[in-house]
């Protein structure tokens, strides 16, 4: 009788905080059960070679916009099918009320069970939902979001002017909130930071950090000046919107002391704001985030509004002072910020066209690529980037982002050695375009393994969607 259900041979199994060992894994009832030198293959019932490869725990992609510019459970199939093509075994979804998404209002009693029903048997990876109270009522529904599962919270900083604006009917018909202001914010911090002293665990606010009242002035000057594209994009909404809003967010965290996470900092004003957050309030737990995009794109090449995003993809300069912050030491999280939007979205003028693109596949790649081979990044810190710190953060680990004895057994198989360039068709996502097309890439996943059932290989889907919703904190 064969002792595991599966065992990983050969391979160089990438530990947290430790590095690249020689060692062979096995797993029982969809967790680690045993970690070896040597582990004989008569003993799995499945064998899985990894001569020449690299374990790595699956990846957390802890950003992530399930359903924003499409039907819910269909983009929940083929973008969760995109995360497990790059390893990503967890992702954590962006949720709000509003407009996109479920284009509604009301109660998350009401409409958070409906996104748990669109989500079952649709995805290929284990997933959870971050949640964004938009109204003064929903922030009363934090304490049964946290017993729902859901245990961080996000705030915009940029729609805090749409109920202030002049064009507030717009704003508020948007965002379908009411007084979406710095109060809100300060509102919902308070609620977050009790919950985290009274369970003992961390729950925390998520923030989107650009300012809309300065977004508004740079804005009209780029107009006048007749100016578009992406770079025009960058300087209508500038890193110093960033800048303000970190600081901010900063004040604000340090007066409740609620956890926070920064989110995708785009540019060096922005990284140097929040490691400068950090330095002067030590004792705030707060997580710095960066994205694929902002570490690998920038407005002086040529990538055309498919590469519209917010914050706007900057300078090149801006792109290596964030990869100096990560090989610092100074970034916690690398993310993919994936919001499926089709090529026809994205025809507009600079302003018009929807921002947001996919990601999830090259989470893996663009690290152990850019990072690791090109610049240095030890393969530890690659898989705390992208696996054990959002793990930690979000309320997933130990059972996520651990590659230990009685976690879940999940993997992603990576050779460093092939390169390949990126095509939108390999990306397994419904995107039909991708701003990262043609650039070459090692450290593809010649496998993804989901709970010691392998769920990709050989650049194939393999079985169905049992992709399970994570309570978040989990219990062990
Ligand atoms: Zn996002």
């Amino acid at each position: 009788m064969s002792r595991y259900d599966l065992v990983i041979k050969g391979g160089t199994a990438v530990l947290p905080g430790h590095g690249a060992v020689r060692l062979d894994v096995g797993v029982r009832g969809g967790r680690i059960a045993a970690l070896a030198d040597e582990i004989p293959a008569s003993a799995g019932r499945q064998v899985l070679d990894a001569r020449g490869r690299h374990v790595l725990p699956g990846g957390v992609d802890s950003h992530f916009h399930v359903g924003i510019y499409r039907p819910h459970a269909e983009d929940a199939r083929s973008e969760s099918a995109a995360a497990v093509a790059g390893g990503v075994t967890t992702l954590v979804s962006y949720f709000r009320t509003g407009h996109h998404y479920l284009d509604k209002t009301g109660p998350y009693k009401k409409i958070f069970p409906e996104v748990l029903e669109l989500s079952r048997g649709n995805f290929h990876c284990d997933y959870g939902y971050h949640i964004a109270p938009m109204t003064t009522a929903q922030l009363d529904e934090i304490p049964w979001l946290v017993e729902q599962g859901v245990s961080s919270f996000k705030y915009y900083m940029f729609y805090k002017a749409l109920t202030l604006s002049a064009d507030s009917t717009k704003g508020r018909d948007y965002a379908m909130a009411d007084e979406y202001d710095l109060g809100h914010l300060y509102e919902m911090m308070t609620r977050v930071a009790r919950l985290t002293k009274k369970l003992g665990k961390r729950i925390s606010v998520s923030l989107h950090c650009e300012n809309p009242e300065l977004i508004r002035v740079f804005i009209q000057r780029v107009k006048k000046a007749g100016l578009a594209g992406l770079r025009a994009y960058s300087e209508g909404r500038p890193p110093l919107t960033e800048r303000l809003s970190i600081q901010e967010a900063g004040v604000l965290a340090d007066a409740t002391r609620c956890p926070v996470n920064l989110l995708h900092l785009s540019s060096q004003a922005a990284i140097e704001a929040g490691i400068d957050v950090r330095r002067r309030h030590p004792w705030l737990d707060l997580t710095l985030e960066t994205t694929l995009h902002h570490l690998c794109l920038s407005h002086d090449a040529a990538r055309g509004l498919n590469a519209k995003v917010n914050p706007p993809i900057r300078a090149r300069a801006d792109r290596e002072r964030l990869w100096q912050a990560v090989l610092a030491g100074d970034v916690d999280t690398v993310v993919s910020d994936h919001a499926c939007c089709m090529e026809e979205h994205k025809r507009g003028d600079t302003w018009t066209a929807l921002p947001g693109f996919g990601g999830t596949s090259l989470l893996y790649p663009v690290l152990l690529t850019e990072g690791v081979l090109r610049r240095g990044l030890s393969l530890a810190r690659a898989v705390e980037l992208a696996s054990t710190n959002p793990a930690r953060r979000f309320g997933l680990y130990p059972q996520k982002g651990a590659f230990a004895v009685g976690s879940d057994a999940d993997f992603a198989i990576c050779d460093l050695r092939r390169e390949r360039k990126v095509r939108a068709k390999a990306l397994h996502s419904a995107q039909d375009h991708t701003p990262f097309e043609g650039m070459p890439l090692s450290g593809w996943p010649v496998a993804t393994v989901l709970r010691g059932k392998v769920v990709f290989e050989k650049d194939e889907l393999q079985g169905g969607r049992g992709g399970r919703f994570i309570k978040r904190p989990v219990e062990r």
